[in-house]
C-alpha cells in the first residue's frame, strides 16, 4: 500500500514537469473506483496546473477554481508518460497535458479522483485531518500535548488521522521501535522526553523512506516497471521471528485495532 513516502516522492516526481502546464484533455476508462470518479472531469480541461500539493495521502492537483483530490488507495500508482503510451488494463484514469500523460493504475480499484472547488482542505476527506508529520508543528512539546487525554495504544494513537496525519502501520512500527517505545503504552503515559524521542523518530523514519525510495520511484514514474513501491530495509515490520537488528531477539508481533504490531520486546519499553 502507497503510505505517505510513496505519495510525496511521487509528488515531488511530478510537480516540476507538470505544474504550470495546462490539461489538455482527461480519459475515464472505469470511474469505478472506491468512489465514483468525479463526472465532469473535463470541464477541467484548458486550465492550467497551478500547483501540486498533498494533505496525508491526498494528492493535490490545484486549478484555479478547485482542486482535483487524488488518493492511490491499496495498489495505485501514478506514472508521467508520453501521450502516445498504449494504457493497460488497470489504468483507469489519465489526465493529459499536452504530449504527455499523468495515468492512475489501480489494480484494486481502492483509489480516489474527486474534485473540490475552492479549497481542498473543505472536502470531507480532508476536514478534520491532523498536522502533518513532516512540518514544524511536530515535536516533542506538540506530541506531549496531543496525548495527554488519550488513554488508547501510543501505536494507535500514531495512526489516528485526526491526531497526526499520514503515518501508517509500518511507519508506526518503525518509528516505535527507534524511539525504544513499546506499542502497547497507553499513549498519556508518555513523558516529555519519550514524546520528544518519538517525534524525532517519526521525522526521521518518513525522512529516511523519502531518500531510500526517492530515486526507485522517479525512475518508476517514468518508466513501464512493474513496481514503485520501496524495498525498506525495515527493522521491526513484517520481521515476526527473525533476530532484532539492534539486540538479536526474535520480533515480536501482536494485533492492535486489527492491525499487526512488530516490535522488539527487548529493545522497547
Ligand atoms: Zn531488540
Amino acid at each position: 500500500m502507497p503510505e505517505l513516502p510513496e505519495v510525496e516522492v511521487t509528488r515531488r516526481g511530478l510537480a516540476p514537469d507538470l505544474v504550470g502546464c495546462r490539461l489538455t484533455g482527461t480519459v475515464v476508462r472505469n470511474p469505478a473506483l472506491r468512489f465514483p470518479v468525479t463526472p465532469a472531469l473535463d470541464s477541467l480541461v484548458g486550465q492550467d496546473l497551478l500547483g501540486l500539493g498533498r494533505r496525508g495521502k491526498y494528492l493535490l492537483f490545484e486549478f484555479d477554481a478547485g482542486s482535483l483530490i487524488v488518493h492511490l488507495g491499496m495498489s495505485g500508482s501514478l506514472r508521467l508518460l508520453s501521450a502516445a503510451t498504449p494504457a493497460e488494463k488497470h489504468d483507469h484514469v489519465d489526465l493529459v497535458f499536452g504530449e504527455r500523460v499523468v495515468r492512475l493504475r489501480d489494480p484494486r480499484r481502492f483509489g480516489a479522483v474527486l474534485w473540490q472547488p475552492g479549497r481542498a482542505e473543505d472536502h470531507p476527506l480532508l476536514a478534520g485531518l491532523g498536522p502533518e508529520p513532516l512540518s514544524e508543528v511536530l515535536d516533542g512539546p506538540w506530541l506531549y500535548q496531543a496525548t495527554r487525554n488519550r488513554s488508547a495504544p501510543i501505536k494507535q494513537v500514531l495512526m489516528d488521522a485526526r491526531t497526526l496525519v499520514g503515518v501508517g502501520n509500518i511507519y508506526a512500527s518503525e518509528s516505535l521501535f527507534r524511539a525504544g517505545i513499546d506499542p502497547r503504552t497507553s499513549a498519556r503515559c508518555l513523558g516529555r522526553v519519550r514524546c520528544a524521542r518519538l517525534a524525532q523518530a517519526v521525522r526521521d523514519t518518513l525522512e529516511a523512506a523519502l531518500v531510500a525510495g526517492g530515486s526507485t520511484l522517479r525512475d518508476f514514474i517514468r518508466s513501464d516497471g512493474s513496481s514503485g513501491y520501496f524495498q525498506l530495509q525495515h527493522f521491526v515490520y513484517g520481521r515476526e521471528g527473525e533476530p532484532c537488528r539492534v539486540c538479536g531477539a526474535p520480533i515480536r508481533c501482536l494485533r492492535q485495532g486489527n492491525r499487526s504490531s512488530f516490535y522488539c520486546s527487548r529493545c522497547q519499553r
